[in-house]
């Protein structure tokens, strides 16, 4: 191994101890990392000058001789960014470098073709790039629809999108706006942010599933997201739940996508609302998703009978993906997803379906997601943080040898 590698993995693997063991001090970070003393303390000062680590004054563990000072990860300087595309919107969050949101914003984009889409996304990041100039790290994860190339930040489809010929989005990023980007299909990314922002219990197997106009799953075994050899692992939206369903673009009948979409979702409202007289609240509303799931949280009859199809054809993939995943929590997310009523009719089904089987394990409820809007621009920006030091090794250099 170079020299240069061997700096940049021991430069990598000092800051992620830093950053999962805060309070650490040089010489805890060198014992941790079997690495020499001085080559340890010197490589955190090279992360203390670029502002990438802090170290606090105080009484950190310590072996024999003075006592060490706290290291963390510097949350004052540095600044990563997500985007995230999202019924009609680009939505963008900005992070410090422990991940916790410190700007958040959205705006209408015309996303109705590859090219406006990408239009508008560049035109959103320019924004950020004008307010938080060169304190943001050159990187952006970005969330889309459909299937993505994580390597080559291509769009392969979105069928949910009516885009069936696979385009690239990470070089034009990168030719405007010198930000190398991280593609990932949106919902794997609200699954990423729960995953690493949302589950204090640090489980290790877990399953997000994110609904709305697309369906999605993220898979976490062991820690490490699944991908597939082709980035398709957790695309479940065209597992067949109806044999007699309507027509999905993918030229199978009953896909979950077309059962439990916003778009049937919609639909359901709609044949049940033409099929009585009841009185319901979505009688004097223009029917979207989270009109719908709204009402049914707060008892609409009609409303809960909608969703509790979708949570009825939902209920059937996660059974079955569950069987085979083993998953120890299952969370429920996205623009459908986010509805109490989804979550407690999914759970039922499910308490039946466990009733039905004498199989002594892998029973369990699904759970609402907790990180609700920006979860996906929050996801994206995570990438980046994963990527920082890698990302920030020309910024950790020039530092360097200003400091020689
Ligand atoms: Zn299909």
């Amino acid at each position: 191994m170079r020299y240069e590698d061997m700096e940049f993995e021991n430069l990598r693997n000092i800051y992620s101890c830093i950053s999962e063991s805060p309070g650490l001090s040089r010489a805890g970070v060198a014992k941790h990392l079997s690495l020499s003393r001085t080559a340890a303390s010197l490589l955190v000062s090279d992360l203390i000058a670029s502002r990438l680590v802090s170290e606090a004054p105080g009484t950190a563990e310590s072996g024999r001789g003075r006592p060490g000072f706290p290291l963390s990860v510097d949350d004052s300087f540095w600044r990563a960014a997500g985007a995230a595309m999202d019924s009609g919107k680009w939505k963008f969050a900005v992070c410090d470098l422990s991940g916790n949101i410190v700007d958040a914003s959205e705006m209408e984009a015309d996303v109705s073709s590859p090219e406006s889409m990408q239009n508008a996304l560049i035109k959103g990041i320019r924004k950020v790039q004008s307010k938080f100039g060169d304190t943001l790290i050159p990187g952006i994860g970005v969330g889309v629809p459909g299937i993505a190339d994580a390597t080559h930040g291509d769009i392969l489809f979105a069928f949910d999108q009516g885009w069936f010929d696979s385009f690239n989005i990470s070089q034009r990023i990168n030719d405007e706006t010198g930000l190398k980007a991280y593609v990932m299909n949106r919902y794997i990314l609200e699954g990423v942010a729960e995953f690493t922002y949302a589950n204090p219990d640090r489980i290790q197997d877990m399953i997000y599933i994110g609904v709305g106009s697309g369906i999605r799953s993220a898979i976490f075994s062991n820690g490490k997201l699944m991908y597939g050899s082709h980035f398709s692992a957790g695309r479940i939206s065209h597992i067949q739940v109806n044999p007699h369903g309507k027509r999905c673009s993918c030229g199978r009948c009953g896909c979950l996508i077309t059962e439990a979409n916003s778009a049937a979702l919609i639909e359901y409202a709609e044949q049940l609302l033409a099929e009585c007289d009841d009185d319901s609240v979505l009688r004097r509303k223009a029917l979207s998703a989270p009109v719908i799931t709204k009402a049914a949280d707060e008892g609409d009859r009609i409303a809960s009978e909608a969703v509790r199809r979708v949570a009825s054809a939902l209920s059937k993939v996660i059974c079955m993906v569950s069987d085979v995943v083993d998953p120890r929590k299952v969370v429920i997310g996205g623009p459908v997803g986010m509805s109490d009523s989804l979550v407690s009719f999914i759970n039922s089904s499910l308490d039946e379906y466990f009733a039905n089987s004498t199989l002594p394990f892998g029973r369990f409820h699904v759970s609402k997601a907790t990180i609700t809007d920006f979860s996906s621009a929050h996801g994206g920006a995570s990438l980046v943080l994963r990527d920082v030091i890698s990302l920030m090794l020309p910024s950790i250099k020039a530092c360097k040898s200003r400091m020689n």
